[in-house]
């Protein structure tokens, strides 16, 4: 059986020091994962971890991110992104490392006022964080090349002022009690993504700003907003 038309390729991400591609599965992001962050909107430290989702086509390595429609205020969130080669459910934090392909510097893109709009009205998330463009990323880097994600600083500046600044041992749930929870929830697959969260210190960026994140032993990010 042939598709009666053509499918779209598999988004994809480049990967440091290869010509091989790391195939996108799906894209789940954390909720509230730095204790500084939770206080910023609002929430408990006590709660447990929360998901939600973006298309695995948000994903792009271009180091651009086009100004989406139907917003005035949208927030960069710096994130270390985990990138995995396989997958499974009810994984235990003692093995979940042994999933991890690699590693990224992120951002979570997010429409803020349709998503304080959606929290209001108790609605869905997506037009808030999965639309185009909404993760620009670097190129994964492969595990071997990280010494550690247990700690090291992740930070984000817009036009050279810095906006976000916090550690990965900050973390309220670390990278394996994340993918523990998750693996309850969902069936986890090879080249699934995870956004483990953001530090204090969102905020709004515009047309022709540049932003530079980065994350201890993973990299550094360049977008420009065009
Ligand atoms: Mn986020």
């Amino acid at each position: 059986m042939s598709y009666v038309f053509t499918p779209v390729p598999r988004p994809a991400l480049p990967i440091k020091g290869s010509d091989q591609l790391f195939p996108v599965h799906r894209i789940y992001c954390v909720g509230r994962n730095y204790t500084e962050h939770t206080k910023e909107m609002g929430g408990d430290i006590k709660d447990p971890p929360f998901f939600f989702q973006k298309n695995p086509d948000n994903a792009v390595a271009d180091g651009t991110f086009p100004y989406p429609p139907q917003t005035q205020n949208v927030h960069f969130e710096i994130e270390l992104v985990v990138g995995l080669k396989s997958g499974g459910v009810n994984i235990e934090a003692a093995e979940a490392m042994s999933h991890v392909f690699g590693y990224a510097v992120g951002i979570d893109m997010t429409r803020r006022d349709l998503q304080d709009v959606a929290k209001k009205l108790a609605r869905p998330w997506e037009v808030a964080k999965a639309f185009e463009h909404s993760a620009p990323m670097t190129a994964v880097v492969p595990a071997q090349h990280v010494e550690s994600i247990a700690k090291g600083a992740i930070w984000l500046e817009v036009n050279g002022v810095r906006k976000q600044t916090g550690d990965l041992s900050q973390m309220i749930w670390d990278v394996p009690h994340q993918i523990e929870f998750l693996s309850t929830l969902f069936e986890l697959k090879a080249g699934d993504l995870i956004f483990t969260g953001t530090p204090a210190g969102v905020g709004a960026i515009k047309k022709g700003d540049n932003i530079k994140g980065h994350v201890d032993g993973v990299g550094d990010l360049d977008v420009t907003v065009v």
